[in-house]
């Protein structure tokens, strides 16, 4: 049974603490919340907690024992919740709960086809951590990330998708024409269709101290971190949209926001560009790899190697924050379906993987854009596809196909 006297620590503005605090509320675990940015003793404790680090969410339970920044399977797990779905068949089982795997929910269920959802985070994957969406088209005004995250899942909820959170699917197979996902926790639900919308994660640098600071100064979430260094100056790593953008967002709260890139270009786009190099607090270095990262508990330097002079030299900023690109979370498929080189996930035909029944959309498929209007786009495309399957193949439950 769930356990009382649990403490969160966080911020108002940290989207992993919302989503644990939403996770908690959703199985009635009743806990207590502390803002850290209000109360300075509970800031310092959890600075002592993590070794120095100042990790959000941090969570105490009553047993003394902490999970720091965990996902939704490990809390349920810590909690002896295991939520499970209320079916073992489906006709569409989807793996990832982001905008792709939300599209192609909201069109098959609206369809009559049966259909799960399985997510071992967040429902709404990274566009729901994103602190605004400006270019997803009929919000003129943007849209914040994590209110576009609940709406879509709402959406999909009204046409009876059923959604199994906090549950990481660890294999797939395929027996014959049934398409079986077996979950961490141990259970198996098996569907005529998958959808593989599993999304990527961000990429790590690989450098000596990069793994030592990771919450201690080195950070790959500006929406979660970047608050906790008002008025400092931070350096941001990659040269793409991703690094423009969350240094765009950092300009907020630092003084100053170094884009460190490694190249003599940006892979950003002409407006990002532009809007970066007029940003009185933000700076731009070319030509600068990071070596390595200095401290001790926290980051306290940054080696910086200038590609063409060879010289390196030292910075010091508060927090350094990565954005070198994205790695798709394809790990747990094996070698089930055909992958590209870097693990993105190969479509064919119709947006079906190299093993009929299984099709994949969003960032994980390969070729993808990592827009969240593509991913809307490819889910609705890929449920229109999984329609025709599940007519061709015309065994299913709850589709009737009329
Ligand atoms: P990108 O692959 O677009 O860019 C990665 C950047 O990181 C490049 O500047 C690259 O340099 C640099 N880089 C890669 N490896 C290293 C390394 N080891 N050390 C230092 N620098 C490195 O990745 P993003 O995460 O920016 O974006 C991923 C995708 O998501 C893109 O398709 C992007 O368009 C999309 N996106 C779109 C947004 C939007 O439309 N608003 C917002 C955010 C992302 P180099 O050029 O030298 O390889």
């Amino acid at each position: 049974m769930p356990q009382a006297n649990i403490v969160v620590y966080g911020a108002p503005w940290c989207p992993d603490c919302k989503r644990a605090k939403q996770f908690l509320g959703e199985q009635r675990v009743p806990y207590d919340w502390i803002d850290i940015d209000r109360d300075e003793t509970a800031r310092a404790y959890v600075q002592q907690l993590n070794d120095g680090k100042q990790i959000i969410p941090t969570i105490v339970f009553e047993d003394g024992s902490l999970l720091v920044e965990p996902s939704n399977a490990e809390l349920a797990a810590k909690l002896g919740i295991q939520p499970k779905a209320r079916r073992d068949f489906y006709d569409l089982i989807v793996v990832g709960g982001g905008p792709a795997g939300l599209s192609t929910a909201l069109y098959a269920a609206r369809e009559g086809i049966e259909t799960l959802v399985v997510e071992r985070s967040a429902i709404g994957g990274q566009a729901g951590v994103t602190e605004r969406i400006d270019n997803y088209l009929g919000f003129p005004q943007g849209v914040e990330g994590a209110r576009l995250a609940d709406d879509m899942r709402a959406h999909a909820e009204r046409f009876g998708a059923e959604m199994l959170p906090a549950q990481t699917v660890a294999a797939v197979r395929a027996d014959g024409s049934y398409r079986t996902v077996a979950t961490e926790s141990g259970d198996e639900y098996g569907a005529m269709a998958l959808l593989l919308a599993v999304g990527t994660r961000y990429r790590r640098l690989n450098v000596p101290g990069e793994e030592d600071f990771i919450g201690a100064g080195v950070h790959f979430c500006a929406t979660c971190d970047g608050p906790f260094y008002k008025g400092q100056n931070m350096v941001v790593i990659g040269g793409g949209n991703s690094a423009l953008e969350e240094g765009l967002f950092l300009t907020r709260f630092a003084d100053r926001v170094t884009l460190l890139v490694r190249g003599d270009a940006l892979r950003a786009s002409r407006a990002l560009q532009e809007k970066a190099a007029n940003h009185p607090k933000m700076e731009i270095r070319f030509n600068a790899s990071v070596q390595e990262f200095h401290g001790d508990g926290r980051l306290s330097a940054v080696v910086v190697k200038d590609s063409k002079s060879g010289s390196a030299e030292e910075m010091r900023p508060a927090a350094v924050f990565v954005f070198i690109g994205l790695d798709p979370t394809t790990d747990f498929l094996g070698d089930l379906v055909e992958l590209d080189e870097w693990g993105f996930i190969r479509t064919f035909d119709n947006m079906q993987t190299s093993v009929e029944g299984i099709f994949a959309a969003g960032d994980a498929r390969a070729g993808s854009t990592k827009q969240v209007a593509s991913a809307v786009g490819e889910g609705a495309a890929a449920a229109l596809m999984i329609r025709q399957y599940l007519e061709k193949t015309g065994d299913r439950r709850g589709y009737r196909g009329d």
